[in-house]
């Protein structure tokens, strides 16, 4: 099962796209946590992504396309993949399928996430990121069990760069131009499903299982 998570930043991709992966199997491929372990780690990809990302902007589409689909050709993902904050333009959108077609494969579900722009502002100063292990909490609604520190590796975690308000409002300016445009993308492909992502995670998640089945 081949899923792409779509929405804008901060409604909740990468928190369903980790309990698709789970419950279904599948590798969570986000394209901002490899970028994200790039930075941490100094390399020269990491190096030239930040340039981007802390200002709000997309990495270009060449940069992204070839770690994208350098992923996807893993071993781990022959039996499908949930993506996660890929694709972000229609370019991307049409690399991917025309890669995929090559293949003989296609995207089966596009799933949007639909949250409202005054919602994410308020969620996006709330979120917690572990630069370690990429998990993310939310101060209000998903807090760690110790402040500040990581459930999972124990770790510090960090309000990111591009969640810092002045940021905010950019990402959601590029998302209108640049990424919205897939929603008619994968409608005309007949793959687009909306869910509600206001709801309380559970009761989104529910309505992601209810699309792919159980
Ligand atoms: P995205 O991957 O789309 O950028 P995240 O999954 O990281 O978004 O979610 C953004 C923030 O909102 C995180 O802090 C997350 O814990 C929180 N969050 C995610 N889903 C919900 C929800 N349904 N209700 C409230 N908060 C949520
Ligand atoms: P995310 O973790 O998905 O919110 O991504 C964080 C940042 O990484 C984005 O704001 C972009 O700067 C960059 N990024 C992640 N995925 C892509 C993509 N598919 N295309 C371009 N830039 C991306």
């Amino acid at each position: 099962m081949k899923i792409i998570m779509l929405g804008a930043p901060g409604a909740g991709k990468g928190t369903q796209a980790k309990m698709i992966a789970e419950k279904y199997g599948i590798p969570h491929v986000s394209t901002g946590d490899i970028f994200r372990a790039n930075i941490k780690n100094g390399t020269k990809l990491g190096l030239e992504a930040k340039q981007y990302m802390d200002k709000g902007l997309l990495v270009p589409d060449e940069l992204t396309v070839r770690i994208l689909l350098d992923r996807v050709a893993q071993d781990d993902c022959k039996n499908g993949y949930v993506l996660d904050g890929f694709p972000r333009t229609i370019p991307q959108a049409e690399v991917l399928e025309a890669e995929l077609a090559r293949r003989g494969e296609k995207i089966d579900y596009a799933i949007d996430v639909e949250v409202p722009d005054e919602n994410i502002v308020r969620r996006m100063g709330g979120r917690r990121a572990c630069l370690s292990c990429g998990a993310t909490y939310h101060i209000e609604h998903v807090p760690p069990k110790k402040e500040g520190i990581c459930d999972v590796c124990g770790q510090a975690l960090v309000l990111r760069d591009d969640d810092k308000p002045e940021t905010v409002q950019n990402r959601l300016n590029v998302y209108h131009e640049q990424t919205q445009p897939l929603i008619a993308f994968y409608q005309e492909r007949g793959v687009l499903k909306t869910v509600d992502g206001t709801q309380d995670m559970a009761d989104v998640f529910a309505a992601v299982t209810a699309i792919l089945g159980t």
